[in-house]
């Protein structure tokens, strides 16, 4: 699962708010009670954002660098709303800091899921100019999931942004070329085509409505399917 960092935010656009993290959490314990098992990747959008500072004049990949370092602090917090609940955690890092978290090690990680932990992926993929979407589609491929859910604060995916726009549709379901193609902003174009290439579906669902992960797991039509 991609958890965006603008979902951590409540009703503040900044930093994260405890409630809706416990919230999260709480809706993971669901969804893992159902016998799945789950791995998280987690943004840092709500903290820093790299583009947004080097167009503001920071060098680049130094931003990029903070926004990765902004992804464990919201690791850091999911891990403790988890295992507040009894939800047993490892957090893996694609950038070495061993006093805080695990290096990410694919073995490992596919270790701890089998034993029923949440690993929960922070640091990006441990390089500037990509993105966390991209992580979780790199990841998703490296542990072998059957499917990546994207938790925003919309519905799905929408022709227009839904926020700004009130005429704009939703779909329920797309394919990769047409996300691509209509340049849907819901996963930047290297996250969508490698999923394309490994036909990994990807649902896209509101991830603020209460109960909507088990019902995304329970097979139930929420938000918007993007598949070969
Ligand atoms: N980032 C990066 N490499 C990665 C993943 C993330 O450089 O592999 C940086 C990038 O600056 C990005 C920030 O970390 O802006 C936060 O991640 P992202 O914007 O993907 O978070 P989200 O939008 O999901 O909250």
């Amino acid at each position: 699962m991609k958890i965006s960092g603008e979902v951590l935010t409540g009703e503040g656009d900044y930093g994260i708010d405890p409630e809706v993290i416990r919230q999260i959490a709480q809706e993971i314990k669901e969804m893992k009670n159902l016998g799945v098992e789950v791995a998280i990747v987690i943004g840092g959008g709500n903290i820093f954002r790299g583009i947004a500072a080097s167009a503001k004049g920071m060098d680049r990949a130094s931003a990029d660098y903070m926004g990765m370092l902004a992804t464990v602090m919201n690791g850091l917090a999911l891990q403790d709303a988890l295992e507040k609940i009894n939800v047993y955690t490892r957090v893996q890092t694609a950038i070495e800091m061993r006093e805080i978290a695990e290096p990410y090690i694919r073995r490992r990680a596919i270790r701890h899921l089998e034993k029923g932990r949440v690993v929960i992926f922070v640091g990006g993929t441990g390089n500037p100019y990509f993105t966390t979407d991209t992580t979780a589609s790199l990841r998703a491929m490296e542990i072998g999931a059957e499917v990546i859910l994207k938790g925003t604060k919309v519905d799905g995916i929408y022709d227009a942004d839904p926020i700004l726009n009130k005429q704009a549709k939703k779909y329920n379901e797309l394919t990769y070329i047409e996300v691509l193609k209509k340049q849907l902003k819901v996963m930047d174009a290297t996250a969508i085509s490698l999923c394309m290439d490994y036909r990994i579906p990807i649902i896209v669902f509101n991830l603020k409505k209460r109960g909507n992960i088990k019902r995304v797991i329970l097979g139930e039509r929420v938000g918007t399917k993007v598949r070969g």
